[in-house]
């Protein structure tokens, strides 16, 4: 069984990640278990360049094959916002409740609610050399009033394409057939095997 690190702390993200990799042959680690890593500092400018600076500290911090994941949502009435910056639109690292109130701020007596999720995964090998980046896009609008209390994040205000639910009224296994992140997965499985020679569990 091959090691993998996932180098993240949204605990909402690692929990979709170990559902979406169980049927692989690795054993997933977290930052949790590798104090060593530190803070990563995100200074890139799109979610490929973001998760393969993730992926490429914690690797050459740990020395183990690292997987880096950036997402976010971006609106286009807001001109792309909140991008990259997802994670910290109000301001402070993660507070989705904040974020989420800005968000709904911004949109008031705005008619165009297009948004999508976007989710970049990036794998670096033990030097830390990232040697392939994915990504996975979901479309959808934002509403004003929230719905549901699965998922995390902008979730509660996020209708996919396809759907009259918000992200956070679809069960899990709903959520990752459509969403940003089971794409980005799924198109990212073959290319972990092929590194990691891994024997496909599910044949
Ligand atoms: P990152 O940790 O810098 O990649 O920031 C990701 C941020 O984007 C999260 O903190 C959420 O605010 C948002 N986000 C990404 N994926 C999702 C999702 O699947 N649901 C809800 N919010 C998400």
């Amino acid at each position: 069984m091959s090691r993998l690190l996932v180098a993240s702390r949204n605990p909402g993200k690692l929990r979709e990640l170990r559902v979406l990799l169980a049927g692989e042959d690795i054993s997933l680690e977290t930052l949790s278990a590798h104090k060593e890593v530190g803070d990563i500092e995100e200074t890139g400018e799109t979610f490929e360049e973001n998760a393969g600076i993730k992926a490429s500290h914690a690797a050459r911090a740990t020395g183990l094959w690292t997987l880096g994941e950036d997402s976010g949502i971006v609106v286009d009435a807001l001109g792309g916002a909140p991008g990259v910056l997802s994670a910290r639109y109000a301001g402070v690292h993660g507070d989705d409740v904040g974020n989420n109130r800005k968000l709904i701020a911004d949109l008031q007596g705005v008619e165009n609610r297009a948004a999508r999720y976007v989710c970049a995964l990036a794998l670096a090998n033990s030097e830390g050399e990232v040697v392939a980046t994915v990504h996975g896009v979901s479309e959808g609008r934002i509403i004003d009033e929230p719905r549901g209390s699965a998922g995390f994040g902008y979730d509660p205000y996020f209708v996919p394409e396809g759907e009259t639910r918000t992200n956070a009224e679809l069960s899990g296994n709903e959520k990752s057939a459509i969403s940003h992140r089971g794409r980005a997965v799924r198109a990212f499985v073959p290319i972990l095997r092929l590194h990691l020679r891994l024997q496909p569990l599910d044949g």
